[in-house]
């Protein structure tokens, strides 16, 4: 029996009606299910992530549910059951779970920061000047760093495994660089003054980046999506500035804010973006893999509108 055996009967009831992002496979071979020692992630774009570099070797869970706010998230008793009946949890870091501190204090759990090694982005605006973009995520090649941390994790945790980690997390990184070449490839088009991402929340720094594009945004971090009249007469401006063709608003807020920029611009909604969370499995992005390659098609798609045929 694995050393987590014990806890398995506690773990059974607490996972009892959650949602939880399960690894791929269903159980099978010689290593049932309930076996598996358990992963716990913050958000549902990790356990995607850290599902498929783990293989049918470990059980990935998501603490917070597809479509959950996860900036100003409050975790409840049935979470910390769960932390406390897993074998490693893994947060994104860059202060992007601003509960986590707390959460894992008095969890005996180890823990991994994923982004741990990716070039970080200051945020440059609002109350957060200064803070770390936790947003790491939305740039695949920062991504390809995560599978790296994660296979490293995995491999300390499960070490008979180690190989098939190393693997999963090469054949992943390869989708990711298909992921980045498409980006960098469907916006060559645009002209200089037109390389620009608008978008409701900051989240999009680490992509415009990969893509050589000018960010500018409504609101720092969606945790304080009231925009004010300054931020929206700001946003206008630059709309106006630069000719922007398409601005773009996240899922997981309200586009309100910026169909007024729409309206009074005359700038395309260039449609709905997904980066804090996934969607269920029978929605747009149950992948992370589907969440960024929507964005980087529907970001190409309305800012090239008026240059293919
Ligand atoms: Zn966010």
């Amino acid at each position: 029996m694995r050393r987590h055996g014990r806890r398995l009967a506690a773990r059974a009831t607490a996972l009892a009606g959650l949602v939880a992002l399960v690894a791929g496979c269903a159980p099978g071979g010689t290593e049932a299910a309930a076996d598996r020692p358990v992963v716990l992630t913050t958000f549902t774009v990790l356990a995607d992530i850290a599902a498929h570099v783990a293989g049918d070797h470990l059980t990935v869970e998501s603490i917070t549910k597809p479509g959950a706010e996860i900036h100003g998230y409050e975790p409840t008793p049935g979470d910390i059951r769960k932390a406390v009946g897993a074998d490693l949890i893994l947060d994104n870091g860059l202060n992007l779970e601003a509960w986590f501190g707390r959460f894992v204090a008095g969890v005996d759990v180890p823990h991994v920061v994923v982004s741990d090694g990716v070039q970080v982005i200051d945020i440059a605006e609002d109350a957060y000047t200064g803070q770390s973009n936790p947003h790491a995520w939305m740039s695949p090649l920062n991504v390809q760093i995560y599978v790296d941390n994660m296979a490293a994790a995995f491999a300390e945790l499960d070490p008979e495994h180690a190989a098939d980690y190393r693997a999963n997390a090469e054949n992943y990184r390869t989708q990711l660089q298909q992921v980045h070449d498409d980006l960098v490839e469907r916006l060559d088009v645009l002209p200089v003054n037109q390389r620009a991402l608008v978008t409701c929340e900051g989240a999009f720094s680490y992509l415009a980046r990969d893509a050589g594009l000018t960010e500018k945004y409504i609101w720092a971090v969606n945790a304080e999506q009231q925009a004010t009249p300054q931020q929206i007469a700001s946003t206008i401006d630059f709309v106006n500035t630069f000719e922007v063709p398409a601005v773009f608003c996240e899922s997981t807020v309200s586009d309100a804010p910026m169909q007024r920029v729409v309206e009074a611009t005359g700038a395309d909604f260039g449609g709905v973006l997904y980066v804090d969370s996934l969607s269920g499995p029978d929605g747009p992005v149950p992948t992370y893999l589907d969440l960024i390659r929507h964005d980087v098609k529907t970001i190409a798609a309305a800012l090239t509108a008026d240059r293919v045929s």
